[in-house]
């Protein structure tokens, strides 16, 4: 028997593979199974004192995702030698990732890409996993889709419960056991029972976090000395009746050489603004997400404590102005243009490959595996999405052929 813990970007289409393969698969998923359009009733803090954010569901932060899906880490993943190539071209189909038609490009995210072009930037409509027949353009992605018309990690633990897979969901997995330095079995809690079941394999899928946590019980060092977290924040201002509130967010995108921006509507940016008269509707803003350095730490209760290099200073002020040129150039009224506070989005690099797992992402205990954001060796400051599930397909290819 496989065990997979947690059903977010890495567990989900492991499971899919596998099961669809024959493989006996067990998902033991610590949160509940509930529709996409409930999910922003799951959402969870990481940490009291960093402001980063998952939802603990089926799906995981999958389920929230503004369905975001960029090729990341290329060089640095072949440094272990990792070719995700074939992988991101069978993932990029499952998926069905590609641009979104025009129809599905409101007026605001144009005027992102008019300014974005205008000033010479690499400007591009934002590859998506969004069935455009079925999008209602409600710019609710984050809190879980109304109608289903996007990808989530729940898509693929549905197919491999089809073809026969176990779902154990409500089941919070503390511990891998093993003997003689190779798996046994897990431990997890379930309406309150601590629960024991045994396995071949196991396969930890439960986040930067929650895998760590787990790793560090089952008796692997050294996990969670080091952490990225790829920052952001929004920038943005007054733009009068743009109405991009309710467009498809974060449908835009502009690559910079140690940042990302996208067109994503902040309430927090109408609080900025000391005008009664402006609603949401008038709101144009950027999220600008820049890549970390992977400085920090998860403590010893699970807390994300986390260190900003200058250089992380660096890259987030340079994404910040180039921001507020496309601001300024798409018609926003420069003397509002404000910011968010400084907020977490893609915990990451807890257990990195070359150092906690090797390039087949087991680690030291015989048939542990890890398979999620937590081995990603530095931060793709781009969506993580598809790069962990390319290297989850990636590894079911691997336990399939063992
Ligand atoms: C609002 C929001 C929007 C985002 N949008 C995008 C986007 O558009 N594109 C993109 O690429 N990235 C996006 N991200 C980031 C992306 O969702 C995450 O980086 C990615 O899902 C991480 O995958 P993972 O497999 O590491 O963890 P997760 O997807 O978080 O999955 C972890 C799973 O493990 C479960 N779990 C945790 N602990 C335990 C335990 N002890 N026992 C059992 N189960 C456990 C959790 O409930 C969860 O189901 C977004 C994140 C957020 C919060």
């Amino acid at each position: 028997m496989f065990v997979i813990v947690g059903t977010g970007a890495g567990g989900g289409i492991l499971a899919r593979e596998l099961a669809k393969n024959d493989v006996p698969v067990t998902i033991l998923e610590k949160g509940p199974y509930i529709e996409s359009k409930d999910a922003f009733n799951y959402y969870d803090k990481y940490s009291e004192d960093v402001d980063l954010l998952t939802t603990t569901c089926i799906g995981g932060a999958t389920i929230v995702s503004m369905a975001n899906m960029v090729r990341a880490l290329d060089n640095e993943l072949h440094e272990y030698g990792i070719d995700l190539t074939d992988a991101y071209d069978y993932v990029e189909d499952l998926v069905g990732v590609h641009q979104l038609d025009d129809s599905h490009i409101g007026k605001g995210t144009q005027a992102f890409l008019d300014a974005g072009h205008e000033l010479g930037l690499e400007t591009m409509k934002m590859p998506k996993a969004i069935r455009e027949e079925e999008c209602i353009q409600c710019g609710k992605c984050a809190f879980g889709c109304p109608v289903d018309a996007k990808f989530s990690g729940k898509d693929f633990v549905d197919e491999a419960v089809e073809a026969g897979a176990t779902l154990i969901c409500d089941a919070d997995v503390k511990e891998v056991l093993s003997e003689n330095g190779k798996v046994t079995g897990v431990v997890y809690i379930k309406d309150g029972k601590e629960e024991t079941l045994e396995a071949e394999k196991v396969i930890l899928s439960a986040g930067a976090i929650g895998s760590t946590l787990i790793l560090r019980k089952s008796g692997i060092d050294h996990v969670g000395e080091e952490i990225f977290f790829d920052p952001f924040v929004s920038v943005g201002g007054y733009l009068k009746d743009v109405k991009f509130n309710t467009e498809v967010q974060m449908a835009g995108l502009v690559i910079g050489e140690n940042f990302v921006l996208s067109p994503h509507f902040s309430s927090f940016i109408r609080a900025n603004i000391p005008d009664d008269t402006v609603t949401d509707s008038d709101i144009l803003s950027i999220m600008v997400k820049t890549r970390d350095e992977c400085r920090g730490y998860v403590d010893e209760n699970g807390d994300v404590v986390k260190i900003n290099t200058i250089n992380d200073i660096r890259w987030l002020a340079e994404g910040v102005a180039t921001a507020g040129f496309i601001l300024e150039r798409a018609g926003v009224d420069p003397t509002t243009i404000g910011s968010t506070v400084y907020r977490g989005a893609h915990p990451g690099g807890t257990a990195p490959i070359g150092k906690i797992v090797d390039s087949n992402l087991e680690t030291s205990i015989e048939n542990l595996f890890v398979c999620d954001a937590s081995v990603l060796p530095v931060s793709p400051g781009k969506p993580p999405i598809l790069t962990i599930l390319a290297i989850a397909k990636r590894l079911a290819d691997y336990l399939k052929k063992e």
